[in-house]
């Protein structure tokens, strides 16, 4: 049976932090606000959106929703965002992404204030991870990953990671945090020539595919820890990560699950970037 790495004990940690940050701002009259702005109402978006909001309720943050029309133009986008920018009552800007196709993703990022850009959707935050330079805000979900493993105390130095992903938000910034800590890394994709052999060869594996239980036993060994950050549905319309984890949790050393894994944290990763926003505004 493996050590089932919990998301819960180490969001709950992060919030403890968060309060604390929040009671020490609010002495100097200071009140961290998130600004989410979403296009449309995709289911997907509204739930994610109402558990933000329940987050940040929880720890003192406060948030307020930016909706627009799906049809929104680029240019109206950036207007709103610029807005926000200058805004001295809101901390951070929260974009909702995918973004309609019809929209210039590329000019969305580059009008955040990068002073506000909470979920690391600006380059220059972007660049800053990939210089190994951690006073900018970072991709929540690469973030959530690498909190679970400090707070179980998984050595990372000189270890051998395997990520499977090559994304801007999950895998590619995943690596270079992997990095900074002196990890040995391989980015995994759907080219990559004998998986199987480079996870089983791997200390730790993260898995982002979005392909419910497409890792069974045979990508694991006794010793492997299992970073799972995909989630879909199964067959069964259930949520699932990526690992099939009736097969796959008795014989690895360490797995987080799915639900209540990475999932669970990345919320807590963008409050506390909303509270450093609001201390540097
Ligand atoms: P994405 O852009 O679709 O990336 C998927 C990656 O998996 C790509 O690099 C792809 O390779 C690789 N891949 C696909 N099939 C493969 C195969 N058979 N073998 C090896 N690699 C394969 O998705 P994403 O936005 O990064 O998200 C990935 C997953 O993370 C999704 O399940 C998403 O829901 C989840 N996610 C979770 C959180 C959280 O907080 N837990 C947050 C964000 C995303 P190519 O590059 O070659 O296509």
């Amino acid at each position: 049976m493996a050590d089932i790495l919990k998301g819960n004990a180490v969001a709950k940690d992060i919030k403890e932090r968060i309060r604390k940050d929040v009671e020490e701002l609010s002495k100097e009259n200071r009140i961290p606000m998130l600004a989410i702005v979403r296009l449309g109402d995709n289911p997907g978006d509204i739930s994610y959106e109402k558990s933000i909001i329940k987050n940040c309720d929880s720890v003192g943050i406060k948030a307020k929703v930016y909706e627009l029309d799906v049809n929104t133009t680029t240019g109206k986008l950036v207007e709103l965002i610029e807005e926000l920018n200058i805004d001295n009552s809101i901390s951070g800007i929260l974009v909702f992404r995918p973004l309609p196709k019809h929209i210039d993703e590329e000019i969305i990022r580059n009008s955040i204030s990068t002073k506000k850009d909470v979920d690391c959707m600006h380059p220059w935050n972007l660049e800053k991870i990939f210089e190994g330079d951690i006073s900018g805000f970072a991709p929540c979900t690469p973030k959530a990953a690498m909190e679970i493993i400090k707070y179980y105390d998984i050595p990372l130095e000189g270890k051998n990671v395997v990520v499977v992903n090559r994304s801007m938000v999950v895998g590619k910034p995943l690596a270079m945090m992997l990095l900074k800590e002196n990890a040995t890394v391989t980015i995994c994709h759907s080219k990559t020539k004998g998986l199987h052999t480079l996870t089983n060869n791997a200390d730790i594996v993260v898995v982002a595919l979005g392909k419910a239980k497409f890792f069974d036993e045979r990508y694991f060994n006794e010793k492997s820890v299992v970073i799972d950050v995909g989630v879909s549905e199964d067959e069964n319309g259930r949520i699932s990560g990526d690992v099939d984890y009736e097969k796959v949790e008795p014989i690895v050393d360490k797995i987080t699950p799915v639900p209540g894994g990475v999932g669970s944290v990345t919320t807590s990763i963008l409050l506390s970037q909303v509270v450093h926003a609001c201390k540097i505004n």
